[in-house]
């Protein structure tokens, strides 16, 4: 289990009085998965070279069942076997194959272990076709998925992933994630996943954590948050919403009735896919709903609130 206690972290002494993390308190259990959110520089990254060990701490502690996690003050190597961690900038040999890569710290006295190894975690990362394609040659998206697999080789008990699906492309992005995150659960591995993708946290966080001025101000499961985000900067990440006498009211929450005390005049349709996006104006408010059809723009409608 990992447990962070009270911990306070800035980059330089003058910035203590700031803080990036101010008094963090929370714990992974083994297998767990938790997802950080939080708006750009507030502290996702941060948190996770904390946890790995990268910095020293201002306060605070942080242990994986017995060990505590020490920063370079005290840790002349910085990381531990049974911790992994996968930067946003990933750093790989580029004049070595994607297998050679992946086996780098696997050892060479189980030549057939190895070679099993290495095959089971190009197909986790889906690249079985470039196992002998120099890394230096591969796009950016294909060395993100690179790094994840070399990061698994040597199955740690829990892996830091910071935005880890952020350069590969919508084609297989889903795929992706749905084998990396499944991997993990069947493999016990506690993971930490930095991101600002939704879809990387609705399906298979088991707890997400919303990191706002130095602070954690949620840490709940993806569905209770949903149903009850709290902040708006939370319900944000879910999607569109309104706030309407001070109430979280996504836009699929909003249906057309005959009549209401909600009349809106259309301004502008999105195209969603299965469902329009729809921007009206009230006398005060911009007002967005979803509609199965485009509405047309002046076109005056009434709305309610529905579950
Ligand atoms: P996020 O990952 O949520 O976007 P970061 O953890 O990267 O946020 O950054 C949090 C804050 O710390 C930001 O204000 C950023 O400018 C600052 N910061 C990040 N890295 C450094 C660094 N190496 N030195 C000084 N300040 C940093
Ligand atoms: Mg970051």
């Amino acid at each position: 289990m990992l447990k962070v206690q009270n911990i306070t972290f800035s980059y330089t002494k003058k910035g203590a009085a700031n803080p990036v993390l101010n008094k963090l308190n929370f714990s992974v259990n083994r297998g767990e998965h938790i997802s950080i959110i939080g708006e750009s520089g507030s502290g996702k990254s941060t948190l996770l070279k904390v946890i790995y060990g990268e910095y020293d701490l201002n306060e605070g502690q942080i242990f994986w069942n017995d060990t505590e996690i020490l920063g370079p003050k005290y840790n002349l190597v910085v990381g531990y076997d049974f911790m992994k961690y996968v930067a946003q900038e990933f750093d790989l040999m580029p004049f070595i194959t994607v297998e050679e890569n992946i086996g780098k710290h696997l050892s060479n006295f189980f030549p057939k272990e190895k070679k099993e190894r290495v095959q089971e975690l190009l197909e986790v990362v889906e690249l079985e076709d470039f196992a002998k394609t120099k890394v230096k040659t591969l796009s950016g998206g294909q060395k993100q998925r690179v790094a994840l697999a070399r990061a698994l080789a040597k199955q740690p008990e829990i892996i830091l992933l910071d935005e880890p699906f952020s350069h590969i492309d919508n084609f297989h992005k889903q795929s992706l994630r749905r084998s990396v995150f499944n991997y993990l659960k069947e493999k016990n591995i506690a993971c930490i996943v930095a991101t600002h993708d939704s879809e990387d946290v609705l399906a298979f966080a088991d707890r997400m954590m919303v990191l706002h001025d130095s602070e954690v101000i949620a840490n709940k499961s993806p569905q209770a948050l949903y149903k009850d985000p709290e902040m708006p900067l939370t319900a944000s990440f879910f999607g569109e919403f309104n706030l309407i006498n001070d109430r979280i009211i996504y836009a699929h929450q909003l249906q057309i009735v005959e009549t209401s005390d909600l009349k809106v005049r259309v301004h502008r349709n999105y195209f969603k896919g299965h469902y329009y996006l729809i921007e009206g104006y009230t006398d005060e408010d911009i007002i967005f709903f979803e509609n199965k059809s485009k509405l047309e723009i002046d076109q005056e409608v009434y709305l309610t609130s529905v579950p």
